[in-house]
């Protein structure tokens, strides 16, 4: 088959659907792989290591044209008006935006939407929600070091001590965790919360404390156990007692990286202005959440705001900041995906009894399907 890599053309976007490590596995499986000119140069892929990897280097119009188009994020209008009905495009194509997929669907096209997958354990290598969120937080607490004006780890010399950095981690997913991991290898001293109380003993085996907000009924006991590993909103009963957990941890903090989200709805608010304002002066705090509204409302997308003497940074999109990496991971999630739709000789088979192909399948065929209801989340 005929498999297309453009460039990414969102602001910002500076990962790739493909490496010539995943290239290579393609053109050896018999597939003809075009990828478009420079689609590899902000992730420090040149043109020259896909044409040496067997890829044809070509314009966005060749690459549009295949016959699977794989892509990191969800086309514009322009480019979705490059495809043919019945091209397959594979990607993160954000599967709550209900305009997009109607777009996509209307165009003819068959279009699978990664962050659909269900978060089983035959998923986990095609998991682009996981292989991106690790670098999220990873690349948070770098960010975060980045604008705290201390040093991260305790330090005893000549001219006097230094305090470690004290590190609030809201939300211990699968950034967060790393989050922790990684504020935890640059000597920081880190508390960390998470509705899950499953997640307790993970936050342990990393070296954090965990900010225990205990469950005072049933229906709180039962919102945190969430759906499909995802958490739900919690009562308001619950998050009021959260907030106040936080407000008295984040005074104490030097650092809060929030990470939490809730699929297809607003991300819950974990940091009030009244806790920022009380917050040392100097302290930076890192809403992941920023794109789904963010954890704090102080937070400005894409934008680095100081409020109250705190630095609140609002990146959108911290795995476009680590493009190498990230491309690596997202390229081979692609590929074991591609495993899934394409037979052993080498044609489009759309299994719908899979139950991961079924979940991430978006529309084919000019309707609008999503198993689903949107995501395996609530
Ligand atoms: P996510 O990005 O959707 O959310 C981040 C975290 O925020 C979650 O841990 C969630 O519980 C937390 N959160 C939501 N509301 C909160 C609140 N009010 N206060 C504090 N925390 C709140 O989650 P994710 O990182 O994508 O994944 C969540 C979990 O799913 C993982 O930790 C894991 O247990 C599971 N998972 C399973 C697989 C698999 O089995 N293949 C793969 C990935 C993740």
């Amino acid at each position: 088959m005929h498999i297309g890599v453009p460039l990414e053309t969102l602001i910002g976007e500076t990962r790739v659907a493909a490496t010539p490590e995943t290239v290579k596995k393609l053109v050896s499986q018999g597939h003809a792989v075009t990828v478009q000119s420079s689609a590899g140069l902000n992730a420090s892929l040149l043109d020259s290591a896909f044409e040496a990897a067997g890829a044809r280097i070509g314009d966005a119009a060749t690459a549009f044209g295949a016959d699977i188009v794989l892509k990191v994020v969800a086309p514009t209008p322009a480019e979705l008006a490059q495809m043919r009905a019945g091209t397959v495009l594979i990607g993160m194509l954000n599967p709550f935006d209900d305009g997009n997929i109607v777009r996509m669907a209307d165009s003819g096209i068959t279009a699978f939407a990664l962050e659909a997958a269900p978060r089983t354990s035959r998923a986990q290598s095609l998991d682009v929600l996981s292989s991106q969120a690790n670098i999220a937080g990873y690349k948070a607490v770098i960010l975060a070091a980045n604008h705290y004006p201390r040093f991260m780890p305790m330090l005893m010399t000549a001219a006097g001590t230094v305090k470690a950095a004290r590190v609030l981690i809201l939300g211990a997913g699968v950034a967060g965790l790393q989050a922790i991991a990684t504020a935890k290898r640059l000597g920081a001293v880190i508390e960390a919360s998470d509705v899950r109380p499953a997640v307790k003993e993970q936050i342990e085996s990393l070296g954090a404390k965990f900010v225990d907000v205990a469950f005072e009924t049933e229906e709180e006991r039962q919102c945190a156990e969430g759906v499909g590993g995802y958490a739900r909103p919690m009562p308001a009963s619950w998050m009021e007692r959260q907030a106040k957990a936080v407000h008295e941890r984040a005074k104490q903090a030097d650092i809060v990286i929030t990470t939490a989200l809730i699929p297809g709805r607003k991300a819950p608010t974990l940091l009030h202005e009244a806790t920022v304002q009380e917050m040392k002066p100097g302290s930076v705090v890192v809403d992941l959440a920023a794109a789904q509204g963010g954890n704090c409302p102080l937070t400005v997308p894409d934008e680095v705001v100081v409020r109250h003497g705190v630095t609140i940074i609002g990146h959108s999109n911290l795995p476009a900041l680590v493009a190498a990496d990230a491309s690596a991971l997202y390229a081979r999630n692609l590929l074991d995906f591609l495993k899934l739709v394409v037979d052993k000789e080498g044609h489009l088979h759309l299994d719908l009894e899979d139950d991961i192909v079924k979940a991430c399948l978006m529309c084919e065929g000019g309707r609008v399907v999503r198993n689903n209801g949107g995501a395996s989340g609530p």
